[in-house]
């Protein structure tokens, strides 16, 4: 591992949500949608099933991805941001069956707070670390995914879709139309 394991989960879950707001497609379309984006990825605590909160995710969505198209400072300042307004206070929690881990708002707080809050948390452990390269987008052309590279080697260049085999399948292609017959 190597970031804490709350890190390492606020990275992939901040992510995983960046990606569900696509240029042509939309990932969260309804409440039932963000009910199994919730399950998927192991969030607790409150949960509204409204209209409201939907909007609300959604909306925290092109902030976010900023994260991933913006300098250091630029990063600073939206973590801080969203620090700031969410009157984050972090405090190490257990429950479940997670180890000790930090909240920065209570479990009671809305759910895009949540979200917002564990994403700033997570990004301002990279800052710290001087490890914000590892937020990447895909290397696919076609894609505009964002991932977080978690390998020890920093090799991961695709996002969680199908973009890694597109891209073996075109380089196969490619090398066979190269090669002489
Ligand atoms: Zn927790
Ligand atoms: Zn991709």
């Amino acid at each position: 591992m190597l970031f804490a394991h709350d890190t390492e989960c606020g990275l992939t879950a901040a992510a995983a949500l960046v990606n569900t707001a696509g240029p042509d497609r939309e990932g969260l379309p309804d409440v039932a949608a963000l009910d199994g984006f919730f399950t998927t990825h192991g969030w607790s605590g409150r949960h509204e099933h409204t209209e409201v909160e939907l909007r609300q995710v959604r909306a925290l969505r092109p902030r976010l991805r900023r994260i991933w198209d913006t300098d250091t400072d630029g990063v600073v300042e939206i973590v801080n941001t969203l620090l700031r307004e969410s009157h984050a206070l972090p405090q190490l929690i257990r429950h479940d069956d997670e180890p000790y881990h930090l909240h920065a708002v209570p479990r009671d707080a809305p759910l895009a707070t949540r979200m917002a809050v564990e994403a700033a948390m997570a990004v301002a452990d990279l800052v710290r670390m001087n490890e914000l390269s590892r937020l990447r987008h895909c290397a696919h052309p076609d894609c505009d995914d964002v991932l977080v590279d978690l390998s020890k080697n920093r090799s991961r260049r695709f996002c969680d879709g199908s973009c890694g085999n597109r891209a073996a399948v075109s380089a196969y292609r490619a090398r066979r139309a190269a090669s002489p017959s």
